[in-house]
């Protein structure tokens, strides 16, 4: 059998200079939010996918207030500091953003990146006030990994509030805020956004499954086996790699 690595993040890419691996975070994380537009999670001037500075490690990388996801490059994002004040770059925090992300980077310093937005189904799942069931192979990543903030009490301005939404997420990857959405967390942008984008699909078909009649979960033990064999950091990781050069391809300006 070969061994473990050491190294519980040998999968990801090493550096020369953390000049070099800011820039590959601010990329990814365009990369992420092009997709997130590109699968239609944009609402209007909600949602926000963050990365943690490499090297100021309480700061994070974060979209411009109200620039469309569609049009964002590497460049435009900003940086956003503990106390909410930008400090590189043009425009504005969304106040939920820093209220929410600061907090959970704060809660979970493995946690690099964070991503959130009101995606239709994920919202429509949330509403429901449940956990998500293991219906199929790909809802297995969350099973026994994703938690439940039971509660909303309007839009999230408070830090007090993004501490809570903190606590219920716990160690886990994901957490349903009710009533609002999905918000979901990686040891790099690549993960995060990956649980996201798989996440709102397993709302999505949990939601058809159950419109259409009786379903059969799958057994815990089974469901347990199958999170350890695709619900890994690693497995996250690499399972973005084939969005991330699909949307470099067609949209290569998000690079700059
Ligand atoms: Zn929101």
């Amino acid at each position: 059998m070969a061994e473990l690595p050491n190294d519980p993040h040998w999968y990801l890419p090493k550096f020369a200079s953390v000049e070099e691996e800011r820039l590959h975070r601010k990329q990814r994380l365009a990369a992420g939010f092009r997709l997130f537009s590109k699968f239609g999670f944009e609402e209007g001037l909600a949602g926000h996918i963050t990365a943690r500075d490499p090297q100021r490690l309480d700061h994070f990388w974060v979209n411009p207030f109200g620039m469309p996801f569609a049009h964002l490059r590497a460049g435009d994002l900003i940086l956003v500091n503990h106390d909410g004040d930008v400090v590189e770059g043009e425009g504005s925090v969304n106040r939920a953003a820093f209220a929410i992300h600061s907090q959970l980077h704060q809660a979970r310093p493995d946690v690099i990146a964070a991503a959130h937005s009101h995606s239709v189904y994920g919202k429509a799942w949330s509403s429901l006030g449940r956990l998500l069931d293991p219906l199929t192979q790909d809802a297995c990543a969350f099973y026994e990994d994703h938690a439940l903030f039971d509660d909303y009490t309007g839009v999230v301005f408070d830090t007090s509030e993004g501490k809570r939404i903190a606590v219920a997420l716990g160690d886990a990857k994901a957490v349903i805020l009710r009533n609002h959405g999905l918000l979901t967390a990686g040891h790099s942008v690549d993960e995060a956004v990956w649980w996201y984008v798989t996440m709102e699909r397993t709302c999505q078909a949990q939601l058809l499954a159950e419109a259409a009649g009786t379903t059969v979960p799958i057994s815990p033990e089974s469901a347990r086996l199958t999170r350890n064999q695709i619900g890994s950091h690693v497995v996250g990781h690499m399972s973005f790699q084939p969005l991330y050069q699909r949307i470099v391809r067609e949209q290569p300006d998000l690079l700059n």
